[in-house]
């Protein structure tokens, strides 16, 4: 299986498309956004730091992100990767470089976005990595308020508000959305439409993942 980055606006479906991909493909799941989270509850000064650079939704700098990333990437043992939100901007893609070869598939879950805001408000997450949304009939949890697969109480991330989305849509404009563009050229990136259901777009995905256009 080929390597995947996953590149999306806020609430697209990385998180949920990576989740089907381990399960069902072995994957290696690295998720930025995760991996901060975790870092920003952990008490120290630079956790809280973390913490409120996300919740207010700007990118956190590159150097700790590249240095999290590398060190993550440099231990897999060959195992197929995804990169859920890495990188971010050109300058992330540019260090990934230097870390690995090119060999990995680009993929852009396409969303307008007013049906990001409406995701992103949305929102149930479960700690076991499962995604549910309360504003969209096909996402909602069987019981409300519950994990379907683990009975867990779901909640909700503290960046998934309004005003949060809005910065956090600015900068997906800004510094991530020139990726596209990047790696159009280097004849990797492979669009899809994220306006569907989700097994309709993680057949998609399996097709990239599979090196099948
Ligand atoms: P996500 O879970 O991918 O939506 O990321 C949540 C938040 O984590 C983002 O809004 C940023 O504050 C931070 N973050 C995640 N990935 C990166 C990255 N590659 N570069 C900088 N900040 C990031």
């Amino acid at each position: 299986m080929r390597n995947i980055i996953f590149i999306a606006p806020p609430a697209a479906g990385k998180g949920t498309q990576s989740k089907l991909l381990v399960d069902k493909y072995n994957y290696e799941h690295l998720s930025t956004g995760d991996l901060l989270r975790e870092a920003s509850s952990s008490g120290t000064e630079m956790g809280k730091d973390i913490k409120s650079i996300m919740d207010s939704g700007k990118l956190v700098s590159d150097d700790i992100i590249v240095n999290l990333i590398k060190e993550k990437l440099t231990s897999l043992d060959g195992k197929p990767f995804i990169l859920d939100g890495f990188p971010r901007n050109l300058n992330q893609a540019k260090a990934l470089e230097k870390i690995i070869d090119n060999n990995y598939e680009v993929i852009y879950l396409d969303l307008a976005e007013e049906e990001a805001l409406k995701r992103v408000l949305g929102r149930l997450t479960c700690a076991c990595g499962k995604s549910y949304n309360s504003m969209i009939e096909a996402l909602k949890p069987k019981t409300d308020g519950v994990c379907d697969s683990c009975s867990r109480p779901l909640g909700k991330r503290d960046d998934d508000n309004h005003d949060a989305y809005v910065v956090r849509y600015r900068s997906f404009v800004d510094n991530t959305k020139p990726l596209i563009d990047y790696y159009d050229k280097k004849k990797i990136l492979h669009k899809i439409d994220v306006n569907r259901d989700v097994n309709e777009i993680f057949t998609d995905v399996v097709k990239v993942a599979n090196n099948h256009d």
